[in-house]
């Protein structure tokens, strides 16, 4: 839609910024530092936000420190020099009466006011008001006369990003001209031509195309902007939508998977052969995705689960189907650490002369690792256990049937497509104790089927969860101590890893100053040690390596330990600045403990009063505590989706509109609705009337490196 193309231009949107009035060499070479070569990119650079200047302050009711507008007459305009004898530039105001009001704008430098106003004239004034003595003061105001358009003042003006060297002023100018035409030029806006079929734009009671880039820019009230967002953010979906969709398509056309099978008998028999009978959750799991693995069609399943609720053994029969059906699997993780528990209880439940497994971590040495390469490559090898890295780098197998990738609580685009485009099309299934919101399922995750394990096994002991304030403290490391004396271990975890500046007095706790506390106080005597997100991996899994193997007592960390490993003898789990997580991070935090036979304990420190959600963590609802979709819905309520994707990893940072973390789900549904409809009858939108929503959708990819 906006990529600059050779030829001659067809369109005003392609000519060159320069172009434009007012836009020169130097203008250009800064501009092109934002990305911005033509007029049609121009239209692109959205506003961040608008500053609302609709609304006029009368000059005696001016609140210093705050952005506002005024109506002025202009009094004397005096040249002087500071103090430290820098030029500045006077203007007073007058009330529109002419009265005097003590206010004044100032501008520092010779800024030539006098050639855009004259004393005498009306004007409109808007920018940043402080007190200067006991005068107020506009400070570097923009400044406009009453007849002259609004573009600066007196409107809802809008704040774009700009680069060093790059006037605000003038990009708004040369946006404004763009948008709004200029007294020898028509609007460029007008030329943007409409990718949205009419009877979708009706359906949906959506502006034109180019009324709501005018509105974006320079909207007309507050309210019409918000069409004009909408109307855009419905593009963008829309465009990811059918892209997504259309890459679904053709990898189910033109993917073909190796077809897994096993017969029932020998199914039934896996699982007779459990240590425990899988729930009901379990089960229809587990059966739809036999059902995926048995077409030719590569499986893209994302199989959601609490923690605890059993999806290890899920992907392992998955896994024996797979091999079984004479091809290879890999399985991976997101730390080596809990690698390795895969490797052991996968190879426990493959212990019946079942499938090989080996286990593939930076520990391995060089040998042993080259030894597993080469039975993987030449097909002797069944199943390898791994980090996502390990697995996916120069790892060649002889057929892989299916790949599962565990934990991965983000899924970047980019990276199913990566899996997918190494050249054999594995059946993917990749699991979850993230439950995903719905926008997102129907957004960004619409390539994927989903199952959820909605239920834990029966028997799990509840962990007693207490919330208290600081002053409790003493008691709550009591506690630990006791639970320590007994030969038991404890989880401490902060929100934050270094002390802050002595200054803040109500700083959030870092793990390194409760560590460097505990160890000199409450604890003393206790195997302690240390976890956070700037140690490297390889460093943390070691702490974790003695911490699963007893050799520690009280492990403080930050919530690097959220990611699931067994550790049955941890049954204290102690969470400071609890208020500072979200519900579904502390339920994970909370899971990390209970994993044995011992009564298990989790405390919630917090100082902040009435907090909805840490009350949340020891509702019951039915005579049980909340699970964690419950808590995961709360959250949602609570907090918007923006806990669940980081800014890059969804591998979406190149939309323009839209944020994902928080997308209408109406606007998410809407666009879903109509991608389907559209793709059902032109599948490769080859129909005209499509020409240009393809077309967007071909730059959307590209722009995200992924056409
Ligand atoms: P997660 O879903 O968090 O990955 P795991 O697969 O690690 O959970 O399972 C947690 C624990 O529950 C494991 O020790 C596993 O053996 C056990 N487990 C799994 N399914 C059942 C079941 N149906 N009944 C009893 N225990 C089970
Ligand atoms: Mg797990």
């Amino acid at each position: 839609m906006t990529a600059s193309t050779s030829g001659p231009p067809s369109s005003s949107l392609e000519l060159p910024v320069r172009s434009l009035p007012g836009v020169g060499e130097d203008s250009e070479k800064l501009l092109e530092k934002l990305g911005i070569r033509t007029i049609g990119d121009l239209l692109w650079h959205l506003p961040r936000r608008h500053i609302d200047f609709s609304t006029f302050v009368p000059l005696r009711a001016l609140t210093p420190d705050k952005e506002q507008t005024a109506q002025a007459i202009v009094g004397p305009i005096r040249e002087r020099r500071t103090a430290r004898g820098q030029p500045l530039t006077e203007v007073e105001l007058l009330e529109l009466d002419g009265t005097p009001t003590g206010v004044t704008a100032t501008w520092f430098g010779r800024q030539f006011i006098g050639a855009k106003v004259r004393s005498g004239q009306q004007v409109r004034v808007s920018g940043k008001v402080a007190w200067f003595g006991r005068a107020l003061q506009f400070r570097q105001p923009k400044i406009e006369a009453a007849d002259a358009e609004a573009v600066h003042t007196g409107r809802l003006v809008p704040v774009y990003a700009l680069t060093e060297g790059l006037k605000e002023g003038n990009l708004r100018r040369w946006l404004h001209t763009a948008v709004e035409g200029g007294p020898r030029r028509t609007a460029v806006v007008r030329e943007i031509e409409d990718p949205l079929p009419p009877e979708i734009r009706e359906r949906r009671a959506l502006l034109a195309l180019p009324e709501a880039m005018k509105e974006v820019h320079f909207p007309s009230s507050d309210a019409v902007l918000q069409e004009g967002k909408r109307r855009l953010a419905f593009d963008e979906l829309l465009t990811l939508q059918l892209g997504l969709a259309q890459r679904r398509a053709r990898w189910q056309r033109d993917a073909r998977a190796p077809l897994l099978q096993a017969p029932d008998a020998l199914v039934a028999s896996w699982v007779a052969a459990l240590p425990f009978t899988l729930t009901a959750a379990q089960q229809r799991s587990f059966s739809e995705v036999r059902g995926d693995l048995a077409r030719t069609i590569p499986m893209s399943r994302l199989l959601e689960g609490d923690v605890g609720s059993g999806k290890t053994v899920v992907a392992a029969l998955a896994a024996r189907i797979a091999v079984t059906s004479g091809t290879q699997v890999a399985l991976m993780a997101p730390t080596e650490l809990l690698a390795e528990q895969h490797h052991r209880t996968i190879s426990a439940l493959f212990a019946d002369g079942g499938p090989t497994v080996e286990l593939l971590t930076s520990s391995v040495s060089s040998a042993a690792r080259r030894a597993i390469l080469e039975r993987l490559a030449s097909g002797m090898l069944d199943v390898v256990v791994g980090t996502h890295a390990l697995v996916v780098e120069g790892v060649m197998f002889k057929r892989l049937g299916l790949a599962v990738i565990d934990e991965q609580h983000r899924f970047g685009v980019r990276q199913r497509t990566t899996l997918r485009e190494k050249g054999s099309d594995p059946h993917l299934l990749l699991t979850t104790a993230t439950p995903i919101p719905r926008t997102l399922t129907q957004t960004i995750y619409r390539d994927l089927d989903l199952s959820v394990i909605d239920e834990l096994p029966v028997g799990r002991q509840e962990i007693t969860t207490h919330v208290r304030t600081s002053d409790d403290l003493g008691k709550v490391w009591d506690g630990v101590r006791q639970a320590v004396g007994r030969g038991q271990q404890a989880f401490v975890v902060c929100p934050r890893i270094d002390p802050e500046e002595p200054s803040s007095g109500d700083a959030p706790p870092s793990a390194i100053a409760v560590e460097r506390e505990l160890r000199s106080g409450p604890l003393a005597g206790a195997r302690l040690a240390l976890m956070h997100g700037r140690m490297p991996a390889k460093e943390r899994d070691d702490v974790m390596r003695r911490f699963a193997a007893a050799e520690i007592d009280v492990l403080v960390a930050t919530t690097v330990v959220e990611v699931g490993i067994d550790v049955p003898n941890a049954t204290v789990m102690v969470i400071l600045g609890a208020e500072r997580f979200g519900l579904a991070q502390l339920h994970q935090l909370r899971g990390r403990v209970g994993r044995g036979a011992e009564r298990a304990y989790c405390v919630l420190v917090s100082d902040v009063e009435d907090s909805e959600r840490l009350a949340a963590m020891t509702e019951r609802k039915d005579g049980h505590p909340l699970d964690g979709f419950e808590l995961a819905r709360r959250d949602l309520e609570i907090r918007g989706a923006g806990q669940y994707l980081g800014d890059e990893q969804h591998g979406l940072s190149e939309l323009r509109i839209v944020d994902l973390a928080d997308v209408d789900p109406r606007l998410a549904m809407e666009t879903a609705d109509e991608a389907d409809a559209i793709l059902s009858r032109d599948p490769a939108l080859e129909r005209a009337e499509h020409a240009r929503l393809a077309a967007a959708v071909e730059a959307l990819w590209r722009r995200h490196g992924l056409a």
